[in-house]
């Protein structure tokens, strides 16, 4: 008898709580914490690290480069805000712990409508622009290769696939993103270092003007300098800057680049263009890319590295993640959640949504 009214007593507390969560959960608007979220970076951090008693070059410059932009550009940090917090809402919608549908935050009256997401194939025309040191030192074949290789890595169709660890081989993802060679603008120029202050993407300074970037993915091909392999500018950025920048020896594959002559460079600054932040968080164990499947790590791996642990983790560093700085071969995976996070920017209230409409 005593145990029959105890069950009955907590089967009425069970449903007692489950209509409580009901209309916690009815009423309760999206919760966005953009407590960690960061821009600038110190990216000497990169530079200053040591393996086996050899520094390590930054070989890509995306963070450096949007350190000065965020100086000289006004309104870019606001910009940017509120990208990752469409972003960010974007993700919680997505969850099944988010509200329903991903309503509007009713606390906030400057919220605006939710997004609407775009689940179809997303079409990236692609213009090159080549400033050459002679002519044809970038072919066909080279450009052939890039678009193709774009394509294999964001459909999750890496060759490399099979040696996705275990713990992480329910995480590759394919993100829909098909690239179409859309045009090109070649030059010679004896200039052996365009640098890092996109010169090669302005007319003015002897480069290139980017053709139409609202609906094209621009990507210059030049000598950069300094050891840079490649650099890109995030959603938000200037318009005429838009478009990322690859050195002409890791541009397709490529025997010139020797490890990073497989077309990675490209694949990797192509996350960035889609908002994808570098594994490591650009930040030692506290700072985070803002994607929940990948492990935290506290610097770039280099190489052909096996079993990296980094952070006090269980878990390994996911190094084979293409926004490592690992050989190109050692690269071969996206995630769910880099993938859920780029197609924000394709949502009806995204970033690149003009390569929707
Ligand atoms: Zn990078």
């Amino acid at each position: 008898m005593k145990t029959s009214l105890f069950k009955f007593i907590l089967l009425l507390l069970v449903i007692t709580a489950c209509n409580n969560n009901d209309i916690e959960t009815a009423q309760e608007p999206v919760e966005i914490d953009m407590s960690d979220f960061y821009l600038y970076t110190n990216t000497d951090e990169v530079s200053s690290k040591q393996i086996n008693g050899k520094s390590q070059i930054n070989k890509c410059y995306t963070m450096s480069n949007l350190n000065r932009l965020l100086d000289e550009t006004p309104g870019l940090e606001t910009r940017m805000y509120a990208i990752e917090y469409q972003t960010r809402k974007f993700i919680a919608s997505k969850k099944p712990s988010g509200t329903p549908g991903g309503g509007p935050n009713t606390e906030d009256p400057t919220d605006p409508a939710p997004s609407v997401p775009y689940d179809g194939i997303v079409t990236i025309p692609v213009i090159i622009n080549i400033i050459e040191q002679y002519d044809q030192q970038i072919t066909q074949a080279h450009i052939d290769s890039q678009i193709e290789i774009l394509n294999t890595d964001f459909s999750n169709n890496n060759t490399h696939l099979s040696s996705v660890p275990d713990e992480f081989a329910t995480l590759s993802a394919d993100f829909q993103i098909k690239f179409e060679f859309a045009g090109i603008q070649r030059k010679t120029s004896n200039k052996n270092s365009w640098g890092t202050r996109d010169a090669m993407k302005s007319s003015k300074k002897g480069g290139f003007d980017p053709i139409d970037p609202a609906n094209n993915l621009n990507i210059w091909v030049c000598e950069i300098g300094g050891g840079i392999l490649g650099y890109a500018q995030f959603p938000g950025g200037p318009s005429k800057t838009d478009g990322i920048v690859i050195g002409l020896d890791y541009f397709g594959e490529n025997l010139d680049g020797k490890e990073y002559g497989h077309g990675r460079t490209a694949t990797h600054e192509v996350g960035h263009w889609l908002n994808l932040r570098h594994i490591w968080g650009d930040g030692g164990c506290s700072y985070d890319d803002f994607i929940e499947d990948t492990p935290r790590a506290d610097g770039p791996n280099y190489g052909c590295p096996g079993e990296v642990y980094s952070c006090n983790n269980t878990v390994r560093d996911m190094t084979m993640n293409y926004m490592d700085y690992v050989y190109d071969n050692c690269m071969y995976m996206f995630t769910e959640g880099q993938n859920l996070r780029s197609r924000a920017l394709f949502a009806s209230d995204g970033a690149r949504r003009s390569f929707i409409d």
